[in-house]
């Protein structure tokens, strides 16, 4: 099949139609606006209400969310703020979840104007990784501690849903024995950030152990997307990717995350469309986005409109916009990235975020050849603001009291979808992850921890534990038990034990 035969059968109308609802999308720029228009002045006692039903662990509607958008008095936002670390505490208490970007492929038939990967951006090095560099890259990154990673592909046919699912089998394969030697450290799950695809190719995704999906709508505003995104591009039909994770959900992926690209429109118009998606995903499947993420935009190379958009999202937007996203969806994990810099993405994981990335490299190869990322910004996607290793990372979210978790237990115990959010909602979920931070966090600190990492590490651990033994979780009498004996095993070189 050539190139132009291939971009026309990407998308499949079919499998657009069957989401809409009476011939309509679930984005309805007029009810946005209008929503946004009519709670312009919030009362007090109406704000007060709605953080009450965030700490509930409820949903909010869209108008509720528009007037939490609309606050602008500094003691209700400081109230909001509040409310939100305490819904971050009642579902993720203290525990904040690593991972890493892997880019396989920046080969890439669209045309974002915003990304340094675009096709008409001839500056760019193209590359597609051999199962062999994929091999190596995974190498480099279980070599700095991590367990889960996020592998990302532009889009083309050398990078297509069979090229995904093998790079996916390299990568759980790939295997690295532990510094005692009496284990092996791997990659135990693995997330994926490509195009929208056929519910047949993501079928595909799922049968080689797919943890979550991962799309960003970029814009939920369809005039400026259709701006961003040219019309003769399969990017450029809005609604192929508006449903990308409805028929994610058809082919069995239950994990899915959402996200919006900020600083392409107004960021109060696509916290809205966020929400929004969340209720859609929930009504057509019950079960709403595992995570959501709020990239801001950075400077890409060659990209006129990475810095020159009228809606770039100042700091102090940035803090708003994810305190009313912890609220509006309190049991979703929030995602803040190494896009960010160290001191905005501490201050933003106190604001609810539950996801983070640390000594990423976002080139092609760029782990395996450290020097990629810095001497080639040709083969790099964008320019990242934080670029401190996890070791570094990790002390400091462990000197503010955040215990580090790996765990992947969910998934590879079932525990996903609907199980996992009415766990959440229920709190109950929460216990188990504690009891899987400690047991990846001890894996950590004994395989990859520098020696002050591991003595601020210690203490938060000992402290871990106090906790879990007093926990009246342990109903089930085997649990305290077999938690202990795990952590046992583990500290003397065992590897991958969880609940
Ligand atoms: N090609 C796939 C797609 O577009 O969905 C996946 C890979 S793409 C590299 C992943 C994400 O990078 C995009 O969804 C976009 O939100 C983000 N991105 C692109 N350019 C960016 C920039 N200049 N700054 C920050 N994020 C950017
Ligand atoms: Fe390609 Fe994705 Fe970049 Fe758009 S954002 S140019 S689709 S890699």
């Amino acid at each position: 099949m050539n190139m132009k035969e291939w971009v026309q059968q990407v998308i499949k109308p079919a499998e657009i139609e069957k989401y809409l609802v009476n011939g309509k999308d679930f984005i309805d720029e007029k009810s946005i606006f209008g929503n946004l228009e009519k709670y312009r002045q919030p009362d007090k006692q109406q704000v007060r209400d709605i953080l009450q039903k965030s700490l509930d662990i409820k949903l909010l509607s869209p108008e509720e969310t528009a007037v939490l958008l609309n606050v602008e008095d500094p003691g209700l936002l400081e109230e909001m703020r509040e409310a939100a670390l305490q819904v971050k505490k009642k579902v993720y208490d203290n525990r904040i979840v690593f991972f890493a970007p892997l880019y396989c492929s920046n080969l890439c038939v669209n045309s974002c104007v915003y990304c340094g990967f675009r096709s008409d951006n001839c500056a760019e090095k193209r590359h597609v990784l051999t199962m062999e560099e994929v091999r190596r890259e995974t190498e480099a990154v279980i070599d700095e501690g991590h367990k889960r990673l996020i592998a990302v592909y532009g889009e083309h046919p050398q990078s297509d849903a069979d090229y995904i699912a093998d790079s996916m089998a390299t990568i759980y394969a790939t295997k690295r024995v532990t510094p005692t030697g009496n284990g092996f450290n791997n990659i135990r799950r693995i997330n994926i950030n490509a195009a929208p695809m056929s519910i047949e190719n993501l079928r595909k995704l799922w049968r080689a152990g797919i943890g979550t999906y991962q799309v960003f709508q970029e814009t939920y505003h369809p005039g400026r997307y259709a701006e961003l995104h040219p019309a003769n591009t399969i990017k450029g039909n809005f609604r192929w990717r508006l449903y990308a994770m409805h028929r994610a959900m058809d082919a069995g992926i239950d994990d899915v995350a959402i996200g919006a690209l900020f600083g392409l429109y107004d960021w109060r118009f696509e916290v809205m469309g966020l929400v929004h998606h969340a209720h859609d995903l929930e009504r057509q499947f019950g079960i709403g986005p595992h995570t959501i993420s709020f990239p801001r935009m950075q400077p890409a190379l060659g990209s006129f409109v990475s810095e020159n958009s009228p809606y770039l999202v100042r700091d102090d937007a940035f803090r708003r916009l994810v305190t009313v996203l912890r609220l509006a969806v309190p049991y979703t994990g929030l995602i803040v990235t190494a896009r960010e810099r160290a001191e905005l993405r501490r201050e933003i994981i106190n604001y609810g975020c539950t996801q983070t990335d640390a000594s990423s490299k976002i080139g092609i190869g760029a782990y395996s050849e450290k020097k990629v990322q810095e001497e080639n910004p040709d083969k790099v996607q964008f320019m990242l603001g934080d670029e401190r290793s996890l070791d570094e990372v990790i002390r400091e979210l462990a000197g503010d009291g955040y215990i580090t978790s790996f765990c992947t237990a969910g998934y590879r115990c079932g525990r996903t979808g609907d199980k996992i959010m009415n766990l959440l909602e229920k709190g109950v979920e929460g216990k188990f992850c504690k009891l899987n931070a400690v047991l990846t966090f001890r894996e950590y600190l004994n395989d990859y921890a520098s020696a002050e990492t591991r003595r601020i590490g210690e203490q938060l651990i000992e402290k871990e534990l106090q906790e879990i033994e007093g926990m009246s979780f342990f109903t089930d009498k085997k649990l305290l038990p077999t938690f202990l004996n795990y952590y046992k095993r583990i500290a003397s070189g065992e590897r991958d034990l969880y609940m």
